[in-house]
């Protein structure tokens, strides 16, 4: 069974809310009442001893009992629960409530204990008697008699004392419920909200519509951190996009010229136009050898491209292998009158050596294509703390600020005509991207149109 969140928040808030005051409201009674019955208790002692000396004051040295006086005493106490009989020094009945109203002595009791019976079920009291004498100095005057519902009673006074408590507290968690329910629907709100629009978003990314970027703003970290996950997924999936197209359009352009002109090439000839010669036949069999080039290129970026190139490592001198590389360059570069320079000294890292001299290959014949006559092509290595440095730097074309995030994509060319004639198929960035990263290493480029291009492979030394 599946709530919404904001059910479930509210349902948590008030579960917790009537929770704490359930717990305060029952350790409050059982304190207050434990607290209120020992000050019931020591009260009954005290309203006793002022009733005898009530009854004490009434008497005269000279007129002795005041029976009227007693009589008001009487009543009062009566009143409070309190069953009085005052006798005199003889025995003699002064004043007892009995007599002056049995029919209330009893119905007091009888209610006294009603109040005991209804707050404790199963209260065992009964009615006791205290005697009590009544002296003045060492004078024996008489005696009272205080009878009352024990151990200890409850006056109704007292019982809406508790009952007032009581309601306090329900008042207490009707208002905490009620701000759980505000508190956890606000709280919801600023989950469920944001929550709902990632969900929306992602239902829109996953419909393909990559374009979309959740717009919502929380001051709670993961939900933050939602946002931008979403956001970083949409945008990476709306970059591979961009580049599958760009991919089968590049596919489908580099096939169509050779095919094209293969196709017009064969119908001259098979209409007769053209007759089939060495040199018609000659150029059809070059674009053929185009279209096989480029079917190999795909093939050589699954090979390079998916993550798992297998690496025969080994420790070796880079200085060494890019001196070699270079003097097979040498020749390009002097027919092109370009400078070709290079500074370093012996490192050694550890790696597949066929593939990092690729890595060099393609970036040499990159700064060798994209360069004009006259210019310049720099080599420079040396040694940095986090591995191994190898710069090569040109004065080339350079490459514009939006193409510089794709060159490394495979397919990706900066300038699609100018490919046709240098004849490449924007796959060499990718592979070299794929062996620098595959020996845990980095390659970064700076480059500004028209001025040039400086590439950087960072290659982890070897360690002894
Ligand atoms: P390509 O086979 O087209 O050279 P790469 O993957 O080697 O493919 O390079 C991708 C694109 O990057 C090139 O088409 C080119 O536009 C740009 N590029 C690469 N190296 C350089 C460079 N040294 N100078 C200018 N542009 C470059």
């Amino acid at each position: 069974m599946s709530v919404s969140l904001r059910k479930k928040l509210i349902l948590s808030y008030v579960f917790i809310a009537a929770v704490c005051v359930f717990l305060i409201s029952v350790f409050a009674n059982i304190f207050l009442e434990s607290q209120f019955k020992k000050y019931i208790i020591e009260n009954q002692e005290k309203k006793n001893q002022e009733i005898i000396g009530l009854i004490m004051r009434q008497y005269d040295e000279d007129s002795g009992w005041n029976e009227e006086v007693v009589q008001k005493i009487g009543i009062n106490a009566l009143e409070n629960g309190l069953i009085l009989k005052v006798r005199d020094a003889s025995g003699r009945m002064i004043w007892n409530a009995r007599a002056y109203n049995n029919g209330m002595c009893q119905q007091i009791i009888e209610h006294v204990s009603q109040n005991m019976f209804d707050r404790y079920p199963g209260w065992k009291g009964q009615y006791v008697e205290n005697t009590y004498p009544v002296l003045i100095g060492l004078k024996h005057i008489g005696s009272v008699e205080v009878g009352f519902y024990g151990p200890f009673y409850y006056t109704d006074r007292d019982i809406a004392f508790l009952n007032t408590l009581n309601k306090i507290f329900m008042g207490v968690g009707i208002i905490s419920v009620l701000t759980a329910v505000i508190l956890g629907s606000f709280m919801a709100r600023g989950l469920s909200r944001p929550i709902s629009k990632v969900i929306k978003t992602s239902e829109m990314i996953s419909d393909g519509n990559y374009s979309v970027r959740v717009d919502v703003r929380s001051n709670i970290d993961e939900i933050k951190q939602l946002t931008h996950t979403i956001n970083n997924l949409a945008a990476t999936l709306e970059k591979h996009e961009k580049l599958r197209k760009q991919l089968t359009q590049d596919i489908a352009h580099e096939l169509r010229t050779p095919l094209t002109t293969l196709q017009g090439h064969m119908e001259a000839m098979i209409d007769g136009v053209w007759d089939p010669d060495e040199e018609r036949l000659r150029s059809c069999h070059e674009e053929i050898v185009r279209i096989s080039r480029l079917v190999g290129d795909i093939e050589k970026l699954t090979r390079y491209d998916t993550n798992n190139i297998t690496l025969n490592k080994t420790c070796f001198d880079i200085s060494q292998v890019i001196r070699g590389i270079m003097l097979n360059f040498q020749r390009d570069f002097m027919e092109k009158h370009i400078e070709f320079r290079y500074n370093g000294s012996e490192q050694i890292v550890e790696g597949d050596r066929d593939k990092i001299s690729q890595v060099i290959i393609n970036l040499i014949s990159n700064a060798l294509k994209y360069t004009g006559e006259g210019g310049k092509v720099s080599i420079i290595l040396s040694r940095k703390e986090n591995g191994v440095e190898i710069k090569i730097k040109d004065t080339g074309t350079g490459i514009s600020e939006e193409d510089l995030p794709y060159i490394f994509e495979r397919f990706y060319r900066a300038d699609k005509s100018r490919n046709r004639l240098t004849g490449g198929a924007g796959i060499g960035l990718t592979i070299t991207k794929s062996i620098v990263e595959a020996h845990g290493g980095s390659i970064r480029v700076n480059s500004k149109l028209g001025e040039g291009t400086e590439f950087t492979v960072i290659l982890p030394i070897y360690r002894k």
